[in-house]
């Protein structure tokens, strides 16, 4: 494999960085989980798609700039080294629309894709429910059918939804089928969540925000349009959308590669002013440098499974631990480098409080581990 980066290659990285420099917001932005912080983000990210740079690697006519993945990956590596927080919009442009592209029909992608690279739609995932985490397919929300409107009505209730209270739109699955076997029967619904028939309530985290919500669905109505991928079709055309939250576009290795830089700086400063007593953090960052770099070196190699037409798959399990892992233990690192002088308030804290939720969300790493040992490693179940 070349891993040098081509002259256009070069060239793009030099652009994104140049207006990433000459227009970023003010930093840091306020959390993009309480309503007033919402809406700078949601302003950030228009200005982004005003200038081609919301969503670069989807074709020209949905507001990108038909960019290859590899140009897409140093986008982002650009977008974390200056600084900038992660999107609002992100469970759209990363999780439902890789989907989309793969299962969306011509209308769905000429009327979705855009309107949600513009942040006009945000669209949140409406997959768990109170009694279905990590045993997914035990979900009980359900569609009924509406000939008469030409749809679906649904019912039940979604929880853990993030940024639910502040997003206009929900993808989900409903079970469709009652009488068919737990993964059959069920349906990916794209649904807006303007509708009486919808109620949205917000759930506060432990900073306070409200960064879950909990979707209570009485009727809501879906048009036989927004289905996605068949009735029925539900438990397939969902697992697309767990590879992409696991495997490559939600967290891509310029996050983490951002995060290492900074923890060097901040190494270094302290080593400067000799506050370094513990010789074991020099190893600590070292070892989260490799690490960062090890995630780059393998997202490549996904990258280029990709582009050979390969589809995510169960790999998408590996990255999801590693990157989970290393986002703790970077950031145990940087609080560990603060010692007495850590503050609660601290950016670097409430990265370490939101870090602890990787092993949970986009599927528990327990869940992961399954999922390696059973399709990858091909153990028995039990
Ligand atoms: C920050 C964050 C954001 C989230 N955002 C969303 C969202 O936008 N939309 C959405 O739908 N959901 C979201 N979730 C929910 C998330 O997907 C679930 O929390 C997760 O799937 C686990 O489900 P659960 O909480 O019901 O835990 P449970 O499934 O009850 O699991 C409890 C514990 O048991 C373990 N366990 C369960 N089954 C097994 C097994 N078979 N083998 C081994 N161990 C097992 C789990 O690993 C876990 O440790 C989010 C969660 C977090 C933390």
């Amino acid at each position: 494999m070349d891993l040098t980066e081509s002259p256009a290659e070069q060239a793009f990285r030099a652009e994104a960085r140049e207006w990433l420099a000459a227009n970023k917001p003010a930093l840091p932005m306020p959390p993009g989980d309480s309503a007033a912080g919402f809406g700078v983000h949601r302003d950030w990210e228009r200005k982004l798609f005003d200038a081609g740079w919301a969503v670069v690697s989807w074709p020209h006519a949905y507001g990108g700039r038909d960019a290859s993945l590899w140009e897409w990956l140093i986008f982002e590596e650009e977008y974390y080294r200056a600084g900038l927080p992660q999107r609002v919009a992100q469970n759209g442009i990363f999780l439902l629309a890789p989907t989309i592209f793969e299962f969306g029909t011509q209308e769905q992608k000429d009327t979705i894709l855009p309107r949600m690279a513009a942040v006009e739609d945000l669209w949140c995932q409406g997959w768990s429910e109170p009694g279905a985490g990590s045993d997914l397919a035990a979900l009980t929300s359900r569609a009924e059918r509406d000939d008469e409107r030409g749809g679906w009505r649904l019912f039940g209730q979604k929880t853990w939804t993030t940024r639910g209270a502040f997003c206009s739109h929900l993808f989900g699955l409903f079970r469709t089928d009652p009488s068919a076997e737990r993964h059959r029967g069920l349906t990916y619904f794209l649904l807006d969540l303007d509708q009486p028939e919808c109620t949205v309530r917000p759930v506060d985290k432990l900073d306070g925000e409200a960064g879950f919500a909990e979707v209570f669905l009485d009727g809501a109505f879906v048009p036989d349009a927004d289905v996605l991928g068949g009735v029925g079709e539900g438990w397939s055309v969902a697992m697309a959308t767990t590879g992409s939250e696991r495997g490559l576009s939600l967290r891509s290795p310029g996050r983490f590669l951002a995060v290492v830089d900074r923890l060097i700086e901040r190494y270094q400063e302290q080593d400067a002013a000799g506050l370094i007593e513990d010789a074991s953090l020099r190893e600590e960052v070292a070892d989260g440098w490799m690490a960062a770099q090890a995630y780059k070196l393998a997202t490549d190699v996904t990258v280029t499974r990709l582009a050979e037409g390969a589809s995510m798959g169960p790999e998408s399990s590996l990255s999801k631990i590693f990157w989970s892992e290393m986002d703790i233990a970077l950031h145990e690192t940087a609080l560990r480098l603060a010692g007495a002088d850590s503050n609660l308030d601290d950016e670097w804290a409430r990265a370490f409080e939101f870090s602890l939720a990787g092993p949970i969300y986009a599927g528990t790493n327990e869940i992961q581990r399954n999922v390696i040992a059973e399709r990858l490693l091909g153990l028995p179940r039990k």
